[in-house]
Order: C-alpha cells, then structure tokens, then sequence
C-alpha cells in the first residue's frame, strides 16, 4: 500500500528542503519531500555550480556560530557522500576603508577570534594577481572562505536523506495544504498526503503558499555570468580566493574557475528587477553581460575573455536581509523557512539541523534570534 500519512512534508527541494529533509530523516522521522521540478534543477535559487561560503561575515557577526556548525555538517557530508563538495581558497571582503564590506567582515573576524589579515589595493595584486582593486580599498583576506559546489551538495542531501528513509518525490508540485486536527492535509498534482507537521522550503515559491510569507517576501532576477580568463593561472582556485566587493558601480561576488570553465561573477541585485517566479524573463540578455562584462573589466581585467556561459537565479529578499526560519503564527503545525536574501546557501546544512530541532524538540541550541518572524511586527 503506497504510503500517505507522514511525520513531517518537506514543500520544495532544493538546497534547503534537501537538507531539511536529510536531518529529518537521520533523526528518525518519516519524512516526504516534495519537489515541483527535476531534482536538482536550474528552475530557483541553488542552481550555477557553486557557492561563496566565508566566516568572515559582514552581513552580522551572529551569523558566525552558525557558520561553523555549517563548516562541521558540509565537511560531514563530504565524507558520507565521498564527493568534493567544498573548497578552501580563502575569502576576500572588500570595499572602501569605510565601507560595509570590509569593516563587517573585519568586525566579525574581531569579534569571533577569526584568523585574517588586512591588506591594501597594491599588497593584494601582489598576493593575488588577478585582483585590480581601486587605491584606497582596504581587502580582508579570511584563510577558511571557500566555496561549495551547491548543485553536488544538494545531491549528497537527497540521496543521504533517501537512505535514511525519506521518500523524496520530483515532478510534483504543491497545489494546497490546509490545517486539519493536529497536522496538515496537502494536495499536489499527484495525489492527497497528510502529516504531523509542514516544512515550507519552496524558496522564492514561498510566497505562494504562504499568506503569512508573501508580504516579507520578494523575488529578484538575478544574472551569473561565466568569462574565460586571458591569464588562466591567475584564476585557478590555488591562486585566487572567492571575493564579496563593492565598488563604484555596487556589490559584486565572484570565483575562481571551476567546475565549468571561466571566472564567475555576479552582482547583487542586478538590475533590481522584482519578479514573479511563476512568470518572468529567464533568458540572459546583452545589457545583463555588460554590467558585469564592465565590472571584470576595471576590476578584474586578466578575467575579461570572451563569456562562456550565463545564468539566471533568484534571489527571494525580505525586507532586513535576513533569513525567515520560524513556526508560523497562524498554523501551529508549520516551519516556515526563507533563508536566501542572497546569501543562504553556505547555512543549507545548519538550517537542515535547525528545522529537524524545529520539528522535533520544538525549540533550537541555535541562535535564531535574527530571523524571527516577529521582528516585522
Ligand atoms: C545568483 C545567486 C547567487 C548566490 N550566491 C550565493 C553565495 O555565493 N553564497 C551563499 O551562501 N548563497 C548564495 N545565494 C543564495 C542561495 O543560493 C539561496 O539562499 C539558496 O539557494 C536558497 O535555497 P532554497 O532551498 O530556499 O531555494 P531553492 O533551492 O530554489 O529551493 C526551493 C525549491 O522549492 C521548489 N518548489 C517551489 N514551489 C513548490 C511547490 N508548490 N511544490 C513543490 N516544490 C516547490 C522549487 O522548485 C525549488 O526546488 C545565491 C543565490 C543566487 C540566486
């Protein structure tokens, strides 16, 4: 008889249902995870390779802790999987003396005992040739930042959490849950479930199915773009770390070259365009490789080759930036959870935990305290 009343439905699997569903699972949950698209997927937030993840985290220090709890559970599934899922090539934040960036991430190096060193324009093209900062940046070099390859981890998720248990299904989306009892009763394009508990991890879909997430919550077109570098070795992970920088024109993030060819870059909130994920131009465009053909350009000039590829993601912003992840205050039976703003990728593993502490003991060691559904009141 096929299976339909669960402990917990995970809505959504991508980096964070994955994840969720896999602490879930090995915590000994019946759990079924539901994904609209294949699995993984080029449809939402975690697709383009790879990911930034630093300790060094301008964004608030109290992000910190839970970075290395997130450094713990990666390299963890790193060695359950057997696959390389992240890599060490130290981070950069930088900016102007001043400016958010570098005295952020220099704070919470401070603040939280982080090994780092302090250089100026000149001392990091020394270091790292490929950088060409303007005079008068200051650049944080952290010796833990590196990167994830975000769609391999997300695979590592699901097949752990398939073998743990979890029944994990993809091609079938979510239509309607509603309160019913003590649990939930779900409805998706497949069949009826029903559960103790919800976890809604549908990233920039949130919105959609949740009346309480849709006025937090706003999805943005973002554009990745991949150039072939004209000094290769300048930009091979050995030799450049990942950087978060702003300049004149914004706030940009890039890699090294890996996984597929050329250096990657981005800026956040590209053209601050505010999407329906349901409905919006996936296609990148030539005025998209300008701003960040212009960036590598001035910035990165040894990078500026031909482009190789680019992509489109979103980003699902709330209003502070900060990360959602809280029981709803209108169903007790659900875990909402919107950690991206555009950042929240490198926290997938720790916020699986976070859920699974959710679900199961109702509260978490975790300090949450920043993402809080109540500081909107
Ligand atoms: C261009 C870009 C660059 C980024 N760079 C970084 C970075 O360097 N470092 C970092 O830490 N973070 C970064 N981020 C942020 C990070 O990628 C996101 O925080 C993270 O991917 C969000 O994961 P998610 O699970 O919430 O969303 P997703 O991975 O999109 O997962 C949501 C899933 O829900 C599914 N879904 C939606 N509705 C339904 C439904 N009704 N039924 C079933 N399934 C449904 C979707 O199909 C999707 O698979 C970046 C994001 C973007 C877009």
């Amino acid at each position: 008889m096929v299976k339909k009343h669960f402990d917990v439905i995970v809505v959504g699997c991508g980096g964070m249902g994955s994840a969720a569903a896999y602490h879930l699972a090995r915590r000994g949950k019946s759990v079924l995870a539901l994904e609209r698209f294949n699995i993984p997927h080029a449809m939402g937030s975690s697709h383009g390779v790879n990911r930034i993840i630093r300790l060094a985290y301008y964004e608030d220090p109290s992000y910190v802790p839970l970075l290395r709890r997130s450094y713990e559970l990666w390299r963890e599934l790193q060695r359950e999987s057997g696959n390389d899922l992240l890599r060490i090539t130290g981070s950069i934040d930088a900016s102007h003396e001043v400016g958010e960036v570098f005295g952020g991430a220099l704070l919470s190096c401070q603040m939280h005992n982080l090994d780092h060193e302090v250089l100026t324009s000149a001392e990091l093209t020394n270091r790292f040739p490929g950088y060409r900062l303007p005079d008068g940046h200051l650049a944080l070099l952290q010796p833990e930042g590196g990167f994830l390859m975000s769609e391999h981890c997300l695979v590592a998720h699901v097949n752990g959490a398939l073998h743990a248990g979890a029944i994990v299904h993809g091609q079938e989306q979510v239509l309607e849950w509603q309160e019913r009892g003590n649990g939930v009763s779900v409805r998706t394009t497949r069949d009826s479930y029903e559960a103790e508990q919800l976890v809604l991890t549908a990233g920039a879909w949130n919105g959609a199915l949740s009346e309480e997430l849709l006025p937090l919550l706003s999805p943005e077109r973002q554009v990745l773009a991949w150039f072939q570098p004209v000094e290769p070795a300048w930009f091979d992970p050995a030799a450049f770390p990942v950087f978060n920088l702003t300049v004149d024109e914004g706030r940009y993030y890039g890699f090294p070259v890996a996984g597929i060819p050329g250096f990657k870059v981005g800026r956040y909130h590209h053209l601050g365009e505010h999407i329906d994920p349901e409905n919006f131009d996936r296609d990148p465009h030539p005025e998209d490789e300008a701003i960040l053909r212009s960036f590598t350009e001035r910035y990165f000039p040894a990078a500026a080759g031909p482009v190789m590829s680019m992509a489109s993601c979103i980003f699902t912003n709330t209003p502070d930036e900060h990360f959602i992840i809280d029981r709803s205050r209108q169903h007790a039976p659900v875990v909402l959870v919107s950690p991206c703003s555009g950042h929240g990728y490198k926290f997938c593993s720790v916020v699986g935990e976070i859920v699974a502490d959710l679900v199961i003991e109702g509260s978490t060691q975790h300090d949450t305290t920043l993402f809080g559904l109540d500081r909107f009141n």
